[in-house]
C-alpha cells in the first residue's frame, strides 16, 4: 500500500473540464477563468491527497468539481449586483452609501451617452465642465461658487494643495480624524504637501491657540468635523464663527470640512449635524462636503465657497486628475433640483427613509409578517430596535425604528441564504437571531423583501435537514 503513488487518481485538467456538471456554469464565465479554477481545484485535491485522504478517481473529480462551484459561488459574491439593505445603517459605506432618487438614476442613464458636459446648447459655445451643476449647488448653500471632486477626501487634497502647498495649516488636536478605510488627517495633509500644525489638546483648544500659532509661513486655519465620534465632557473649542474673525483679521483663509454635507435641518429629528448653508454664511473661505452622505447623491467631494479660490482650485493641475464623470455630474444636477425644489424629503430616498416613524415601519414589518408561511419551529416577531446614520455621519445617532426578528432557525445559514438570494438581503444577526431592520428597506420593496425572506427561510430549512 504505502508504496502505491498517493496521487495516482488525481484528474488531469482537461478531464475535469469535460465533467458534464461543469456545463452548468461554463455558459456564465470566460473559459479561461474556467481552467484556472478547474487547475486550483486540482491543486486543492493534491493537497487533500497528500494530508492521506483516500480518493478513488470518481471521489477525486466530484472534489475538484465541488471546488469549482465553490470559487464560483464566491465569484458570484462579489459580482456588484442590488442589494436590499435591511441593516437599519442608512449611509452603509460597504453597500455605496447613499441611495439615489428615481430622477438622478434616470438622468445618469440619459447622461451615459454623449451628453453636453462641457458645451452649452443654446449658445453652441463650451462652456465650464457641469456648470450648471455648480450654480445650483452654489444656489443650495449660498455660496459664490462650487467645484466637484471624486470624493471628501480628494477634495481635502485638492484644497490643502491648492491653498498651502509647502506651508502650514493650523488645526485643532480634537480634529485629528480617522474618517475610515486608511483616511487619516495627518497622511492627507502629508499627500498634500502642506504642513498640518497642531494646536490645542485632545479636549481643550481655546481662539488664543489658533492665534499663536500664526507665522509667517501659515496658509490657512481648517475645522474638521468629527463625523464619526464625539467627544463629551471637559470640552471646548472655538466656534467657526470665532475662527472666521480670526482669519480676517490675520488675513487667512478658513477651510471647513464638514464631511457629511447635511443641507437642510435634522433638528426636527433629533439628529446635529453641522449644515452647509450655515457654514457658508459664517463667511468659510471653503467648505468641502461629501456627495453621498447626507446630501443623498453620488460619491463626490462638493467644495463651495468664494469664488476667487474656487476658480484657482479649478486651475489647479491637480483638479483635472480629481475631475468627476458627466453620470456623476448629472446625478449631482439632478439631486441638487431636488433640495432646491423643497421636496427633499418626498424625494431622496435617504431623508424619506430618515424621515420614517417607528410606527409606520411596525406597521411594515406587520405586514411581511403576515405574508410569511412558515414551519413551526421558526418565529417571527415584530421588534422595536434603533437604526443608525452610519457612513461618517451624526456619530451616536440612535433612531427609533422596528425590525423583523427570526428566531428558531439556524442565524449564521439563514443570514447567508439571504445574502445569497436574488436580490440579495443583509440584514444583521444578534444572540442568534436574525434581524430585519425595515426602516432602510424602500417601501416599493416591501413585497419583494417578503418574498426574498420567505426563499431564504425555506431554503434554510431545507438545507438543514
Ligand atoms: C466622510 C468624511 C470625509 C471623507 O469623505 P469621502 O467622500 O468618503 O471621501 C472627509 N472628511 C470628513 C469630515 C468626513 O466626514
Amino acid at each position: 500500500m504505502s508504496t502505491d503513488n498517493p496521487f495516482r487518481h488525481l484528474p488531469a485538467v482537461d478531464e475535469v473540464l469535460r465533467d458534464a456538471r461543469l456545463a452548468a456554469i461554463a455558459n456564465s464565465i470566460s473559459h479561461p477563468q474556467l481552467v484556472q479554477w478547474v487547475r486550483a481545484g486540482v491543486d486543492a485535491c493534491r493537497a487533500a491527497m497528500q494530508s492521506s485522504i483516500d480518493m478513488d478517481a470518481l471521489a477525486a473529480t466530484s472534489f475538484v468539481v465541488d471546488e469549482v462551484f465553490k470559487m464560483h459561488r464566491a465569484e458570484l459574491g462579489r459580482t456588484q449586483q442590488p442589494v436590499i439593505n435591511a441593516t437599519g445603517v442608512l449611509l452603509h459605506t460597504n453597500l455605496g452609501r447613499a441611495p439615489l432618487a428615481k430622477i438622478a438614476i434616470q438622468r445618469m442613464t440619459d447622461a451615459s451617452g454623449y451628453a453636453n458636459v462641457e458645451m452649452n446648447l443654446f449658445t453652441g459655445k463650451r462652456n465650464k465642465r457641469g456648470e450648471r451643476t455648480c450654480s445650483l449647488i452654489s444656489q443650495l448653500t449660498g455660496s459664490e461658487d462650487a467645484a466637484i471632486v471624486n470624493n471628501c477626501a480628494a477634495a481635502t487634497m485638492l484644497v490643502l494643495q491648492a491653498m498651502a502647498k509647502g506651508r502650514e495649516v493650523i488645526i485643532s488636536r480634537g480634529q485629528l480624524v480617522e474618517i475610515g478605510g486608511g483616511y487619516r488627517l495627518p497622511e492627507v495633509f502629508a499627500a498634500s504637501g502642506s504642513i498640518m500644525k497642531e494646536v490645542g489638546t485632545t479636549n481643550r483648544t481655546y481662539l488664543r491657540d489658533y492665534e499663536q500659532a500664526i507665522n509667517e509661513n501659515t496658509a490657512a486655519i481648517i475645522q474638521v468635523h468629527r463625523s464619526n465620534f464625539f467627544l463629551g465632557g471637559f470640552v471646548t473649542e472655538p466656534n467657526l464663527d470665532e475662527l472666521v474673525a480670526l482669519g480676517k483679521q490675520r488675513g487667512l483663509p478658513v477651510i471647513d470640512d464638514i464631511g457629511s454635507g447635511c443641507i437642510s435641518d435634522l433638528r426636527d429629528l433629533g439628529l446635529q449635524e453641522p449644515i452647509v448653508p450655515d457654514s457658508v454664511k459664517s463667511g468659510a473661505d471653503v467648505t468641502l462636503f461629501s456627495g453621498d452622505k447626507l446630501f443623498g447623491g453620488p460619491q463626490a467631494g462638493i467644495i463651495v465657497g468664494r469664488s476667487n479660490w474656487i476658480e484657482s482650485l479649478r486651475k489647479n493641475p491637480m483638479m483635472r486628475a480629481l475631475r468627476v464623470d458627466k453620470v456623476t455630474l448629472a446625478a449631482i444636477e439632478a439631486t441638487a433640483e431636488i433640495h432646491l425644489s423643497g421636496k427633499a424629503k418626498v424625494e431622496l430616498p435617504l431623508l424619506q427613509m430618515l424621515y420614517k416613524t417607528q410606527n409606520q415601519i411596525r406597521e411594515r414589518c406587520d405586514y411581511v409578517k403576515a405574508r410569511l408561511t412558515l414551519p413551526e419551529e421558526v418565529v417571527v416577531d415584530t421588534i422595536s430596535c434603533v437604526s443608525e446614520m452610519g457612513g461618517g455621519s451624526i456619530p451616536g445617532s440612535e433612531i427609533p425604528s422596528a425590525a423583523i426578528h427570526v428566531s428558531g432557525i439556524d442565524a449564521q445559514m439563514l443570514a447567508e441564504q439571504l445574502r445569497l438570494g436574488s436580490p440579495a438581503v443583509l440584514g444583521i444577526i444578534r444572540d442568534d437571531s436574525v434581524l430585519l431592520d425595515l426602516r432602510t428597506v424602500a417601501d416599493v420593496q416591501t413585497e419583494l423583501f417578503a418574498e426574498c425572506l420567505a426563499a431564504a427561510i425555506k431554503r434554510t430549512i431545507e438545507a438543514s435537514v
